[in-house]
């Protein structure tokens, strides 16, 4: 047999990564993009002497992009660098008090304890059961295809299956935080890690306790560039192993016969491929590249994750009080969500700050800094975004105002806006959502697309919308389970 040639949808983190690896196989590797460059989401966009990361800000588990140069017997630090950050957040409330989340577990617990008066054992016990909850889920739910016979006979499953409470999925994530804290404050700080894939903490499990333990535990990182770096150290390892990319070629349809798919449609010409990797949103891939199979019920239910609203701000004066990431918090956190779920925006939303030029000195001209000011939204459904842009720049400056004394209006001296049909627009992703879907609900992880349905032979998916879910991380583990599944196709015993 010859080479095996594949195709890949879209050059976002999980279609490089799936492609890198399938590369280092031996594997003929194609990648499609629709856009002039690689990275999806992971974009950047420059203007008056200021750079700005147009998507992801956080970085966790950086280990798992280190392993795909491992993998291709390559030096990671050669293609980028990244530092673990001391402070991951600062966080300011409305009645004017100010945390640092230090990285560190116990300068974190004891700053808890200093300012809002909370027993650092509660810190550290939630810390330490965070982590127990992610070393017991995720080889089951992260790193491995699901569902599979494989996963449910595995030693963790079972362990979980004569404690089903261990899993926390049976309550949400606020109540798992209300009982855990004494001060609403704290609750609030980890009630938003829910947002961290783009869900609701009043409707996510307790599961998703766990994401605190990658940040306070592992690690919050920063690259040295920027996170634009995470997609041009992907797409430069992507051409040493050898991957071809065409640029400017959208994909029409996934072609398929009874057997499973044959090739891609790319600008009106059939291409030839023995297997395909689809890393657009599902929801966007079945009604559009995929016309004759059905996205079946189970995953059409799933609710799409929260969109953003992000308003990049070149700010030519400096701002000591504030951090690489910084959050300005609502007073009122539940009706936020609330008024998500009936696509609307709270006239007092939580504000989050991100200065990539705090650690990257070249994203703005001297004295002056790159704002990049989001906040979260409904995903697209129609609404009039002119006019929600124009209430939200408003809201958001004067929230600024108030809680850390900027009155931004004379010092802006550069806006970019993106919306969540600008989102759509660019990336494909259904209604501008961030993560693809998002984890609300108890059975959210156990009915995600799976990365590959035995009735498409030869087809298989990674992304944000797909099997592990969103978020840098998580699609390097769905390319990972995708690589694995394309070398040895018998693992894939879909139930
Ligand atoms: C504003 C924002 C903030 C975020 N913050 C974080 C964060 O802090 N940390 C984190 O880990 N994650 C974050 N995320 C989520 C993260 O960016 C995504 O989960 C991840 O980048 C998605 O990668 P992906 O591989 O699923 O594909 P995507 O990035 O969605 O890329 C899909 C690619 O497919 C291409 N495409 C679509 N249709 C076609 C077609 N027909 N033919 C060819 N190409 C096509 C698109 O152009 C795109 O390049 C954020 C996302 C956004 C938007």
């Amino acid at each position: 047999m010859g080479k095996l040639k594949i195709g890949v949808v879209g050059s976002g983190v999980a279609g490089m990564a799936s492609a890198i690896r399938m590369a280092i196989k031996g594997f003929d590797v194609h990648v499609y993009e629709q856009s002039e460059v690689a990275g999806g989401k992971l974009n950047q966009l420059n203007g008056n002497g200021y750079r700005f990361d147009t998507g992801p800000s956080l970085f966790t588990l950086p280990q798992l992009l280190d392993d795909l140069f491992t993998a291709a017997g390559k030096e990671a630090s050669s293609y980028i660098r990244y530092n673990r950050l001391d402070v991951v957040t600062r966080y300011f409330y409305p009645d004017g008090s100010v945390l640092n989340a230090n990285a560190d577990p116990v300068a974190f617990a004891d700053e808890c304890s200093a300012t809002f008066g909370e027993p650092a054992h509660n810190i550290l016990n939630y810390l330490k059961e965070s982590k127990l909850l992610y070393e017991l889920t995720a080889n089951l739910f992260i790193f491995s295809p699901f569902p599979t016979y494989k996963v449910f006979s595995s030693p963790e499953a079972k362990l979980l299956a004569r404690n089903p409470r261990r899993l926390r999925a049976f309550t949400t994530m606020h109540q798992v935080n209300v009982k855990s804290f004494a001060d609403s404050r704290i609750v609030q700080l980890f009630d938003r890690y829910a947002t961290y894939n783009g869900s609701n903490p009043y409707k996510a499990p307790g599961t998703l306790t766990m994401i605190p333990h990658l940040e306070h535990n592992v690690g919050a990182f920063f690259p040295e560039k920027g996170m634009r770096q995470v997609s041009e150290a992907l797409e430069a390892l992507a051409l040493d192993v050898g991957v071809t990319f065409h640029f400017s070629s959208a994909v029409g349809k996934i072609l398929t016969d009874k057997n499973g798919v044959t090739g891609l449609l790319v600008k009106g010409e059939e291409v030839k491929f023995d297997a395909v990797v689809n890393d657009t949103d599902i929801f966007y891939a079945y009604p559009t590249l995929l016309p004759e199979k059905k996205l079946p019920w189970l995953y059409k239910q799933q609710e799409p994750s929260t969109s953003a609203l992000i308003f990049y701000w070149g700010v030519k004066t400096t701002h000591p009080q504030l951090e690489l990431h910084n959050i300005l918090f609502s007073e009122n956190y539940r009706k936020e969500f609330e008024e998500m779920e009936r696509g609307r925006i709270s006239t007092d939303p939580t504000v989050y700050l991100f200065i990539s030029s705090k650690q990257v000195a070249s994203d703005a001209p001297a004295g002056c800094e790159n704002w990049f000011t989001m906040i979260n939204v409904p995903p697209d459904t129609g609404q009039n975004w002119p006019k929600l842009v124009e209430e939200c720049r408003v809201s958001i400056q004067a929230k600024i105002k108030a809680m850390l004394g900027i009155d931004l209006k004379p010092i802006i001296e550069f806006e970019r806006v993106i919306d969540p049909p600008t989102i759509a627009r660019t990336t494909s992703s259904f209604g501008g959502s961030l993560y693809g879907i998002s984890s609300n609900g108890m059975m959210a992880a156990f009915s995600r697309h799976p990365n590959h349905r035995k009735s498409i032979p030869g087809l298989y998916f990674v992304g944000g919308s797909v099997h592990p879910g969103g978020g840098i991380p998580l699609c390097l583990a769905s390319a990972k389970i995708v690589d694995d599944l394309v070398s040895s196709p018998h693992n894939s015993c879909n139930l």
